[in-house]
Order: C-alpha cells, then sequence, then structure tokens
C-alpha cells in the first residue's frame, strides 16, 4: 500500500465524510507550485481556494512565522499583544472603515458581521428608531457553514438538511434593482452582499445594483454589508472588491476622498494571514457604537502569530507591487480567455476582475471533465455552480502560467469536441 493508500483507507475510517478529495498527497510547495508526495510540481491556479496568495514557502512569510512562534504564539483576548493594533490600522487604512474584530475563518468573521448588524438595529431602536431586525441576502450567495452565515446563504444544500435556519433572511434576486427595491422596507436592519460572488459563479454585482443597494440602507439607517472574504485582500487588484464601485455623481478627477461606495461592514479572511487560520470584521464607528465588553469574543481569534503573519502579507503585497500585478495578469488572463472563447463555442462567458477569474462553460459535465484534465495535466483550478471554472491563483503568478494553463484547456476542449464530434466533423456544441 502506498502512503496516499494507507491515509486515504484511514480517513475513510475516521474522518466525518465531508469531503471528496482528489488522490494527491501534498507535501510541499515552492512559489505558484505546490508538490505531491513524489516530488511532481503542480501549478495552483486556486491557491487553496483562495488562501495562498504569496504562493507557497514565501520567505517573508516563513520568516515572521519563525520569528513570532519563538516569541508568543497566543495570549487570549484577555491581554495585549504586539499585533491586533498594528494590523487594524493598516486594515481601516485600506478599507475605509474604522474599526476592526479578528476571528479564526471566514464563516466566523461573517457571524459577527450579521451579529454587530442586530446589535447595531437594537441600539438604534432604543434611541428611538425605526428599524427592523431582518436581512437582505442574495440568490447565489455563499456566506459560510456556521448557522447565521448558512441562513444568509442561498443554496438549499447548504442550509437543508439543518433546518430550521435562523429566521429573519429573504433572499432578492441577484443584480435585480426592483427585487431589492421592493423587498427592502425598515424592517431590515441590513443589506448582506459579495461585490463579486465567488462560490455563487465568480459573478460581479452591477454597479446599479450595488449603488442603489447603499442607498436603500443609507434611507432608513439599515446597513450595507460586504462580504471580502474571498474577493478582497488584493485578489480583484484593489484592496476590496467594492472599491471598483464609483459613487454616483463623485467628480471623476477623483477629488472626493473616497470616490468608492464604501459599505458600513466589511470581512475578510481567506488570504489574510497568507495560510494561517484568521478573520476580520471591519465597521464605521457608528456600527462599532453597538458593542461593549462582554457581547461578543473569540479565544483565539487575532492571536499573535496570526496577526504578525497578516501583517508580514498586507507589507509583502505592497512591497511587491502586487496589487497592480494582481490586475496586469488579471487582465492578460481574462483577453487570453475572451481569445479562447473564439475558438471554443462551450465558453459561453468569461468574467471576473483581477485574479479572481471564471470561464462560464454550456455543460456541466464538461466543467467537471475539464477539472480532472487539468489535474492530469498538473493544474489545480476547481469548478463552482456546476458549469463554471473558477481560477484563484496566487498573486505571485506570471503571465508564463497563464499561457501554460490556457493551453492545457485548448487542448482539453479541442479533445472533447473531436470525441463529440458528428463523423463528418465539426465543432462541440454541448
Ligand atoms: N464568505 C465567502 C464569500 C466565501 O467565499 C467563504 C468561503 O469560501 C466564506 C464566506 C466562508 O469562509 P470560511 O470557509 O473560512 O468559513
Amino acid at each position: 500500500m502506498t502512503k496516499l493508500e494507507q491515509i486515504r483507507a484511514a480517513e475513510a475510517r475516521l474522518l466525518l465524510s465531508t469531503y471528496d478529495r482528489s488522490p494527491i498527497l501534498f507535501v510541499g510547495g515552492e512559489g505558484v507550485h505546490i508538490v505531491d508526495e513524489n516530488g511532481t510540481k503542480y501549478l495552483d491556479l486556486l491557491s487553496g481556494i483562495g488562501v495562498n496568495a504569496l504562493g507557497y514557502n514565501h520567505p517573508a512569510i516563513v520568516e515572521t512565522i519563525a520569528r513570532q512562534s519563538r516569541a508568543l504564539i497566543h495570549t487570549s483576548n484577555l491581554y495585549y499583544h504586539e499585533g491586533q493594533a498594528e494590523l487594524a490600522m493598516r486594515l481601516t487604512e485600506r478599507t475605509g472603515l474604522d474599526r476592526a474584530f479578528f476571528a479564526n475563518t471566514g464563516t466566523e468573521a461573517w457571524e459577527g458581521a450579521l451579529k454587530l448588524a442586530r446589535a447595531h438595529a437594537g441600539l438604534r431602536r432604543s434611541e428611538g428608531a425605526n428599524i427592523g431586525t431582518k436581512f437582505l441576502a442574495l440568490d447565489q450567495s455563499f456566506h459560510g457553514r456556521t448557522f447565521g452565515a448558512m441562513s444568509t446563504t442561498y443554496k438549499a444544500k447548504y442550509r437543508e438538511p439543518f433546518g430550521p435556519v435562523v429566521p429573519g433572511v429573504e433572499f432578492v434576486r441577484f443584480n435585480d434593482v426592483a427585487d431589492l427595491r421592493a423587498k427592502f422596507s425598515a424592517d431590515v436592519c441590513a443589506i448582506l452582499v459579495e461585490a463579486i460572488q465567488g462560490e455563487g459563479g465568480v459573478r460581479p454585482l452591477t454597479q446599479e445594483f450595488f449603488a442603489e443597494a447603499r442607498a436603500l440602507a443609507s434611507s432608513t439607517g439599515a446597513l450595507l454589508i460586504v462580504d471580502e472574504i474571498q474577493s478582497g485582500m488584493g485578489r480583484t487588484g484593489k484592496w476590496c472588491a467594492y472599491q471598483h464601485y464609483g459613487i454616483p455623481g463623485a467628480p471623476a478627477d477623483g477629488s472626493s476622498s473616497v470616490g468608492w461606495i464604501k459599505p458600513d461592514i466589511t470581512t475578510f479572511a481567506k488570504p489574510l494571514a497568507g495560510g494561517l487560520p484568521l478573520g476580520a470584521v471591519l465597521c464605521t464607528e457608528e456600527v462599532a457604537r453597538a458593542i461593549h465588553a462582554g457581547m461578543h469574543g473569540t479565544t483565539f481569534g487575532g492571536g499573535p502569530l496570526a496577526c504578525a503573519v497578516g501583517i508580514t502579507v498586507i507589507d509583502t503585497i505592497e512591497k511587491e507591487g502586487l496589487l497592480a500585478h494582481a490586475t496586469e495578469v488579471g487582465d492578460y488572463f481574462m483577453e487570453s480567455l475572451e481569445k479562447l472563447a473564439k475558438k471554443h463555442e462551450t465558453i459561453v462567458d468569461v468574467r471576473g476582475k483581477g485574479l479572481m477569474v471564471a470561464v462560464e462553460l454550456d455543460s456541466a459535465d464538461l466543467a467537471k471533465l475539464t477539472v480532472a484534465e487539468m489535474l492530469k495535466r498538473r493544474i489545480l483550478i476547481n469548478c463552482t455552480s456546476d458549469t463554471v471554472l473558477r481560477f484563484l491563483p496566487p498573486y505571485i503568478v506570471e503571465r508564463s502560467h497563464i499561457d501554460t494553463a490556457i493551453a492545457a484547456l485548448d487542448e482539453i476542449f479541442v479533445e472533447h469536441a473531436t470525441a463529440h464530434s458528428a463523423p463528418a466533423g465539426g465543432k462541440y456544441h454541448g
């Protein structure tokens, strides 16, 4: 029995069967490549589902972990350590928000955001405002697996086995301004969005929808909460995907201090600490009024090790110019995919921003097959929403890696078209 076979057998016996893993045993990595037990290198265009933003074995992260783990790994939140305020300063400066709370994961950050919204609505009611407790979430949204996050997540498969879910959530049709207006009322305490939906298929909100969500929330004192867990921390070429959305009527010369639509709360996780678990909730001073000592907390969240790495991740992204790089390589990726789409009718859409990129195919079977075929060619990608191939490469990815992926996709689509063409030949039509 190989080591992989032994591990598979042990996991099959010992773990909850929550995952359908690919049969590979990874043991190391360097840059954009992850390496299996046999020393085979895989080009990782998924980066641990959007986590390993600086790739594998980045010297700055390795050095920070070594230094900080020698000094202090954990304190609990009963005492001070050096990292939280330092990291909060960097995050508040880059988000336009005022205060931070640190958690461990995405779903936990999102729970914090939901609790803040309910607490804020309660505070406003105590001050005489007419504001309810309802959340408006979006069709195809994904916010996590814990109860609040799951209850604000759209797909039934994530919610139904665990019902009853948290009450007070209504879903709005994606990018449907009329539906948003119809469902919004003084009962709503917050509108919940991802500026670019991740699991939902890499779907960006329209400027019109996002601006309307901001305007409606502001009209009653409800909150606009933007989940940047997948799209944030530089993945789209800006610190937050919401920074791609201009304020309607704002001067185009950039003379307004913040040219983009600002949420009341945003959440980060995934790449925040370069692979260590760390989540963050950022909010305005107005929202922060609703929280007092003892109302919310965590044992591990915002520990010294994760915060030290978080600081290093942000500083490295800036030092290495990775926001501009993500934009440049991301644009090249999209252009290359658009060229591929001209050749292969099976590609029905190419979309994304920066290094959050997707290709929608006209066939779920082909999408699944493509992920498997890419894996055979030692390239990691995944498929979301059945028909969408998703690419979340590390920010250090280069054009040459994109060329490798495009050539592989081309080959797979050609092979598939040939296998499925009529005897007379012709293109694949799904
Ligand atoms: N929100 C978004 C937009 C996500 O993409 C995810 C995870 O994929 C989550 C929340 C949940 O994060 P985690 O898996 O760290 O709990």
